[in-house]
């Protein structure tokens, strides 16, 4: 039982990341921070983009909260490991599922990987910063809803 409660903190943690990612991405990342993630929506054989330094302040955060969480407030410790497993998501389906940087070479071809592999294809469907659909990756919105939402925002 003593686990119970760090474990919903880290679960909630790693939820509530859908949120900062999604924030981040649509108002930060294409906002004033599309410096770094122009970088991600253009062709390239480069091994990393620029774009991967969100990452690192990502990690930057999280390894900031693992110090704080062992030495003073000990419930961060958990926030930090729910903000780790969000990266570690993030960098197996996103990079590795979606932009085949590592471990998949395959589209999925049904179920909830599906979903999100389309819907993340979908972000990347436009090339600039402004008009793009489904700035989340966990959840996966319906891919018509996208769709139509892309439609919407290319006739302004
Ligand atoms: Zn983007
Ligand atoms: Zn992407």
């Amino acid at each position: 039982m003593a686990y119970l409660v760090p474990i919903l903190i880290t679960l909630g943690t790693f939820l509530l990341m859908e949120f900062g990612a999604y924030a981040a991405h649509r108002w930060i990342m294409h906002g004033f921070g599309w410096g770094w993630h122009k970088s991600h929506h253009e062709e390239h054989d480069d091994t990393f983009e620029k774009n991967d330094l969100y990452a690192v302040c990502f990690a930057v955060i999280s390894i900031a909260l693992f110090a704080l969480g062992s030495t003073y407030v000990p419930v961060l410790w958990w926030v930090a490991l729910g903000i780790l497993f969000y990266g570690i998501f993030y960098f197996i389906f996103h990079d590795g599922l979606v932009h085949h940087r590592w471990l998949f070479k395959d589209p999925p071809r049904n179920g909830y990987l599906k979903r999100l592999y389309q819907a993340h294809r979908l972000h990347h469907a436009t090339d600039g910063k402004d008009g793009a659909v489904s700035f989340g990756f966990l959840y996966a919105p319906p891919i018509q809803k996208l769709k139509q939402q892309l439609r919407e925002n290319r006739n302004g």
